[in-house]
């Protein structure tokens, strides 16, 4: 059994996910966050091989056809696609790694990748909210911030097939309960090293 645990987290673009994920992996150790590869244009201030692998079409595609993504999925016009092999290798180094992937690459894990995973959906409080952030990070055009909202819609209608759904209103909160969800997954028995709290007892 690989000894790493998946931890799956979407929401609607300008929730506020980085923001908390950034917080909770400077709380928790033991977290990898998995750096996707995109064909997204970089925003100011992000670095290639930090917050994601910038690849162009051509790049994406050939990794595409060739299986090296875990999933993939064309997000608010651009794609995004998650490598196999990092993940795996993290997993079997006994990581927990954090997916930061869309409605519809989490519904490919959930589905077939045969990796046990947590799905956590971050739910903005309103969409009038939703949109004053998106606004407020000033990293998007007019054209941009339009499609995200649209699309922020669909995604909301997501949130029903995720385990864990957070509301991101204050987020001292949201990010103690981020934290509190991978604490009591890693809590659960059946992720002793041996499989068997007895087990403890027997080999001491
Ligand atoms: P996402 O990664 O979900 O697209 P970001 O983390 O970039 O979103 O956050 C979008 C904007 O909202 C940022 O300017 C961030 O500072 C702000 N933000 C995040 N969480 C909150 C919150 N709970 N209340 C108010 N603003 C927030
Ligand atoms: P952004 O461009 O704002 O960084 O991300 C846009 C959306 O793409 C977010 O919903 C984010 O979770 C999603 N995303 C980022 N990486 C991946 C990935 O590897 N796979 C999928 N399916 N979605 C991703």
């Amino acid at each position: 059994m690989i000894p790493g645990r998946l931890f799956v987290i979407s929401a609607p673009s300008g929730t506020g996910k980085t923001t908390i994920l950034k917080r909770v992996m400077g709380r928790l150790a033991g977290l990898a966050f998995s750096v996707s590869h995109t064909t997204r244009i970089p925003r100011a201030g992000e670095r290639d091989g930090v917050e994601y692998h910038f690849v162009n079409q051509a790049e994406f595609g050939m990794m595409r056809d060739n299986g090296l993504f875990l999933e993939w999925a064309e997000v608010h016009d651009n794609y995004y696609g998650t490598s196999r092999r990092t993940i795996v290798e993290q997993l079997e180094r006994g990581r927990d790694v954090i997916l930061d992937i869309d409605v519809q690459g989490a519904a490919i894990i959930r589905k077939s990748s045969g990796l046990a995973a947590s799905h956590i959906f971050i739910s903005p409080p309103s969409l009038a909210e939703l949109e004053k952030r998106l606004r407020g990070r000033e990293t998007e055009t007019e054209e941009s911030i339009q499609i995200r909202l649209k699309n922020a819609r669909f995604e909301m209608q997501s949130a029903k097939d995720y385990e864990y759904v957070i509301i991101n209103d204050a987020l001292d909160e949201a990010v103690r309960l981020l934290a509190a969800i991978i604490l009591a997954e890693r809590a659960k028995a059946h992720r002793l090293p041996s499989g068997r709290p007895i087990e403890l007892f027997e080999n001491s």
